[in-house]
């Protein structure tokens, strides 16, 4: 029997997932492809590309023959709510990029374009961590800090598709600058590139710890998930830098709570 099958796809900096899911939310099969980042076609390719991989993976008996299947896409950037165009997106070369039209055109139907981690808060809701929860948050704690929002069981977008970027609230006033413009904004401060840029500081400063020892000569070298490997070794410098990220995470977390009210908060993303 051919079920009801749909191809959601996650289009991150570093690289594009496409999953196939039933319409109880199981992933049929799931491909993926590293994100091109200096060119808009050749991301659309990719796209394209990866979709059609995540659907030949897909075990037969679950779509009909060159059937059209739905595709929603999820993207590491800001995304005009009401026509699926790209506004900002910091590291990928999709700026302006009216991303429904071109990839439906390409793919058959395209039927939802979203922020990835307010895709990520209809996902928690629907069929995740928050399933039941009709006030739920949830942030994505990754390069950057996303964030999204489900009051009333309902998907909150704002008026302009904005709604629920709360790594951009400002965190400390006149702190670090931030890629939108802005300066001092949580992401700076609770996410994996706050990580990355404290440790550096750390090596810079000479502390004594075996994350240090490793990177002191290659600090640029180092990412977040060398942090965690230390942390997870015992190494005090890396526990602290974490714990760290923790505490501004929940300082933030605080005024969300305070003007949302959620019966959940869920954190996801590779830093959680
Ligand atoms: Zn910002």
């Amino acid at each position: 029997m051919h079920r009801s099958v749909s191809i959601g796809v996650d289009i991150g900096g570093t690289k594009t997932i496409a999953a196939a899911v039933d319409s109880d939310g199981q992933v049929l099969s799931h491909r993926f492809v590293p994100t091109p980042t200096t060119s808009t076609d050749d991301l659309i390719e990719a796209v394209v590309a990866v979709v059609d991989l995540a659907r030949a993976a897909t075990p037969h008996a679950s779509l009909a023959p060159e059937s059209v299947v739905p595709v929603g896409i999820g993207v590491a950037g800001l995304i005009d709510g009401n026509g699926g165009r790209v506004l900002v997106a910091p590291h990928l070369p999709l700026d302006g990029v009216d991303l429904a039209r071109r990839l439906g055109e390409r793919l058959g139907r395209v039927d939802a374009v979203y922020n990835d981690a307010t895709a990520a808060a209809w996902a928690e809701w629907k069929f995740g961590a928050a399933q039941g929860a009709a006030n739920t948050v949830v942030l994505t704690v990754g390069t950057g800090l996303g964030g999204g929002i489900v009051m009333a069981g309902q998907l909150v977008v704002g008026q302009r598709g904005l709604a629920g970027e709360f790594g951009h609230r400002v965190h400390v006033p006149d702190g670090r600058d931030c890629a939108c413009g802005s300066h001092g904004c949580w992401e700076r401060y609770a996410s994996g590139t706050a990580l990355t840029l404290q440790a550096r500081d750390a090596i810079n400063h000479g502390a004594q710890s075996s994350l240090v020892r490793e990177f002191a000569d290659q600090p640029e070298q180092l990412r977040g998930e060398d942090v965690t490997r230390h942390a997870m070794a015992g190494d005090a410098l890396a526990i602290g830098l974490l714990a760290a990220i923790g505490e501004e995470l929940g300082r933030g977390l605080r005024d969300v709570i305070a003007m949302l009210d959620p019966a959940v908060v869920v954190v996801g993303g590779g830093v959680s």
